[in-house]
Order: C-alpha cells, then structure tokens, then sequence
C-alpha cells in the first residue's frame, strides 16, 4: 500500500477518485486538515483542524460493482476493531457509522470507479474521518451527539498503522467472501441491537420496529408489527425512537 500524506486538501475522496483509474497499487492519503469534507448524498463533513484521523484508501476490487455493497458495513467492523484495541468503546450504526457512547465518532463514505480496462474490477475509495477532539461546536454545527476517542491524539501515527494493517488484513477476505466474513462481528458491534428505531427516508418514518442486527448482505433485520423485514443501505438514515 502506497502511503501518502499531505497537510491540507478538500477532500482526500475526491482526491482519491480522480487519480484511481491511473494507480498502479491500493494507496492510502492522509491529510491533516480537510476542508470540504462529504457525506453521503452530498452532506457535508465537518473536521475542524487538529481534531481528526482523516483519511482514504484507494483499493481495487476485482468485483462488479454490486459485489461492494456490504463494503460500508465490513470497513465499519475493521475500524471499530482497530479503534477497540486502543480501548475506545467503539460500536456500529447501520449502515456507515461508528459510535462511541450515544455520538458519532467515525464516518465512512466509500465511493466506486468502475474499471473498464478489461477484467471486471472496480475502484472502491473508502473515505474515513474519526473524531479525535471534542470540537465544542460540532454538535451544535450538525445537530447530532458527536463521539471523540481522545487517547487517540497521542499517537495517530501507531493508530493509522494499525487501521492500515487491519485494512490489508480484511479487504482480500471481503474480495473473496463478501460481507458474510464480517456479519457475525458485525453483530457483535452492533449499538441499537433490540432497540425500538424509526428508519427515515428523507425525514420521513419509512418503518418502525426493533433493530435485529444485519443479514449476510448487510441488509437491517426490523421486526416490526407486520413480521420481520430487510432494509438494504440506499439512502435511507436509522434514527432511535
Ligand atoms: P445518518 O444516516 O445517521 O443521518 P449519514 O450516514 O447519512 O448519517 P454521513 O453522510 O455518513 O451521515 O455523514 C454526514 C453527517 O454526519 C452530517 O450530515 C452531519 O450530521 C454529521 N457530521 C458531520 N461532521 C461530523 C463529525 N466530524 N463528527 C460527527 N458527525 C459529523
């Protein structure tokens, strides 16, 4: 994996995807201050300076594009885990986030470049911000509980390489298995298991029930006063009741 590192840039995913078609190995960029960070469906990401781990990993996949799409959750397990070794109490949203107590501590946004030099394969950016300082107003700024794993700003440098590692550990299995080589430690991670959540649509209640963990695709499990249903990804948001 080649590892770059800059001081200052919009965004390392558009960095990343503009570059991915012509890199010849997974590359990862580290910046430490980005200043027009994304979410998903063009929401924004907030990383006021000193007060995050931001990066992206390039990686290509040889995969048509809908083998990715347990990606978010798989890559939630691998920094959950790596983020557990340092103590945080890291645990998983469906379907991109990672939470530390009730707050947001990582976001993942993974955004595809299909190949179309000749085997199937595809480009997957997996951008990454986590939460290293309590920035006083990030939560007033987004409206949501924020989560910070603090001890983490003594040594970004071993933490990054730890997240590396577990990067290179987890994506050849998700090439060959899928997300069904994570679900189990998914699960295990799993914040709002049991609990009464509403699933929103733009604002909307789309469904109501109680969170059963995710299926081998990724999918929400919900069961819900019609039976059990599954909910895949789209751009739909999970919301405690
Ligand atoms: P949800 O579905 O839970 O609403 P999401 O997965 O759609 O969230 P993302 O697109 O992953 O959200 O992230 C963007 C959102 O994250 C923003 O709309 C904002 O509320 C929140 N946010 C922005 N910056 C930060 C940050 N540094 N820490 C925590 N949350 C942030």
């Amino acid at each position: 994996i080649a590892l770059e590192i800059v001081a200052e840039t919009g965004s390392t995913n558009a960095d990343l995807l503009a570059r991915a078609v012509h890199l010849q190995q997974p590359t990862l960029l580290w910046t430490q201050l980005q200043t027009a960070g994304k979410g998903r469906a063009g929401r924004a990401w907030h990383t006021p300076p000193g007060s995050a781990l931001t990066f992206s990993l390039a990686w290509k996949f040889n995969l048509p594009l809908q083998g990715l799409l347990g990606l978010p959750l798989a890559v939630g397990v691998v920094i959950a885990e790596a983020l557990r070794s340092y103590g945080v109490e890291a645990r998983l949203k469906w379907p991109n986030d990672v939470l530390k107590d009730e707050g947001k501590l990582a976001g993942i946004l993974i955004e595809t470049v299909v190949d179309k030099s000749g085997q199937v394969a595809t480009w997957a950016v997996i951008g990454v911000g986590i939460n290293i300082a309590q920035a006083a107003d990030l939560s007033a700024q987004t409206g949501r509980a924020i989560g910070a794993a603090t001890e983490l700003a003594r040594e970004p440098e071993r933490v990054m390489a730890t997240l590396l590692d577990g990067f290179a550990q987890a994506l050849p299995v998700f090439e060959q298995h899928g997300f069904a080589a994570f679900v189990e430690a998914w699960n295990t991670l799993d914040a709002y298991a049991g609990q009464t959540v509403n699933i929103l649509d733009q604002g909307q209640v789309l469904h109501s029930g109680q969170a059963a963990g995710v299926d081998a695709s990724g999918r929400l499990l919900l069961d819900t006063a019609q039976g059990r249903i599954t909910i895949a990804a789209g751009d739909v948001s999970l919301r405690i009741r």
